[in-house]
């Protein structure tokens, strides 16, 4: 199998690692832990992603989850050009707001009085202050190998980007506010019931992925997040769920749909922005009422609710509110893309793990049973960078990093779904 032509690639990032901390605008991108220089890439459409040297991959990225419907989705594109036109931004009401906020009430019915932001990060940050200013209390809970985007409270034991680079805890964050964040493991409620013990009174929120991705795929075990939300609610705390990656990704109403839970607050990113920078939190109508203008919990945004933004998201989301059978077909392929590579594993005689929820996946390095951080911290990362690199030579574009999960859209067809099998096939053959 030849080498990939990254050349124009390359310059790209000996020019860029000049300006930029490690010439790129966000860690994972660096392509660091898989050991090569990244991609720079000149476009996408549908299910392809195109690098500036001319080379064409199945894109199993997808941007990081938002975009579901495939690269430059013809609703999302006439959208924004329809909008651009009219102005990019002024800060003042516009109408897709009202009818951004409709939409994600009517897929969510949880979310009963929403506030849009500009990222995951911005969407998770003011929950918790929200959280805490409704419960008059300090501490927050959340679990290992969680991701909730960079801010402060959430840098401890953060899954992704920081475990990749082995800095569990970042420097820059005060140690008086870190000791504010408890650590729970996942799908273990006793660590959860010992941190309500011990903090009685003292815990304002407990905030999870309901399907973590952000350690790779890892999948509640079944009760895990009912219980969760009980013990929540009888300890007076409110339960945020992250649904950053898993809104409108596993189904229309997100994991709390097929879980069947109502959290107090929900946080959004990547899918609501169909590719543009957006993100929201939102729920009970008590709670979102503390936030100004409405109360006394201050968050603010110059481009919060950008017209741009709001007419691709919209664009986004009216597809997966009203076209019949696509989460059905995400599954399809996902299940199919699932029992391709385990018959794989077994004719090659290897025992790894594969998580998947929907169309969420990933192919942990290691023998043992994936339930929590410390688990997907059992695989072997070299063993993954080889992998990587392998189905990388054969067309395949997977997310750089062990700890990341892998995203289906809806534009990958079953074909696709064939290629990358065969590709995985003969990668682990080469790399055992
Ligand atoms: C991506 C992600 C975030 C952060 O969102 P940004 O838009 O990158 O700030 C937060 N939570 C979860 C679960 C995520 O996957």
């Amino acid at each position: 199998m030849k080498n990939l032509n990254t050349k124009r690639s390359s310059k790209l990032f000996n020019e860029a690692k000049k300006y930029m901390p490690g010439g790129v605008n966000s860690p994972v991108r660096a392509f660091k832990s898989v050991g090569s220089d990244p991609l720079f890439i000149a476009m996408a459409k549908g299910q392809y992603i195109y690098d500036v040297d001319g080379n064409k991959f199945i894109d199993y990225v997808g941007s990081w989850g938002p975009m579901i419907l495939g690269h430059a989705h013809p609703n999302v594109i006439a959208a924004v050009k329809k909008t651009a036109t009219k102005g990019t931004s002024f800060g003042a009401p516009t109408p897709y707001e009202v009818e951004m906020a409709r939409l994600v009430r009517k897929m969510m019915p949880s979310i009963e009085v929403v506030r849009m932001v500009n990222s995951g990060t911005e969407a998770t940050m003011s929950a918790v202050r929200v959280a805490r200013a409704f419960t008059g209390r300090e501490k927050i809970v959340k679990f290992a190998g969680c991701y909730h985007g960079h801010f402060d409270s959430f840098l401890i034991k953060a899954g992704s980007g920081a475990t990749t680079f082995g800095q569990p805890d970042s420097p820059g964050v005060p140690a008086g506010l870190a000791a504010k964040t408890l650590v729970a493991d996942f799908n273990d409620i006793g660590s959860v019931e010992r941190l309500f013990v011990d903090n009685m009174g003292e815990i304002a929120a407990v905030i999870i992925e309901p399907v973590v991705g952000n350690i790779g795929v890892v999948v509640p075990e079944n009760g895990f997040l009912d219980r969760l939300t009980e013990l929540t609610r009888s300890n007076g705390a409110l339960m945020i769920l992250d649904e950053v990656m898993t809104g409108f990704r596993l189904a229309r109403g997100g994991a709390q749909e097929i879980f069947g839970i109502k959290p107090d607050l929900t946080t959004f990113g990547k899918i609501i922005g169909a590719g543009l920078p957006v993100g929201a939190y939102g729920g009970r109508e008590d709670v979102m009422r503390m936030v100004s203008p409405d109360g006394p919990v201050y968050q603010a945004g110059t481009l919060s609710g950008n017209p741009l933004a709001m007419a691709a998201g919209i664009a986004q989301l009216k597809i997966l509110d009203r076209q019949k059978g696509l989460y059905g077909q995400l599954e399809k392929n996902g299940k199919l893309l699932e029992k391709g590579m385990k018959r794989n594993l077994e004719k090659l005689g290897l025992g790894y793990e594969i998580n998947r929820a929907g169309s969420m996946f990933t192919l942990f390095f290691t023998n043992q049973n994936v339930r929590d951080f410390k688990s997907a911290l059992t695989s072997d990362t070299s063993k993954f960078r080889r992998y990587f690199g392998e189905m990388l030579k054969r067309g395949i574009y997977l997310p750089p990093s062990q700890f990341e999960a892998a995203f289906i859209s809806t534009a990958h067809t079953e074909r696709d779904i064939e290629k990358t099998i065969a590709a995985n096939y003969d990668s682990l053959k080469i790399i055992g």
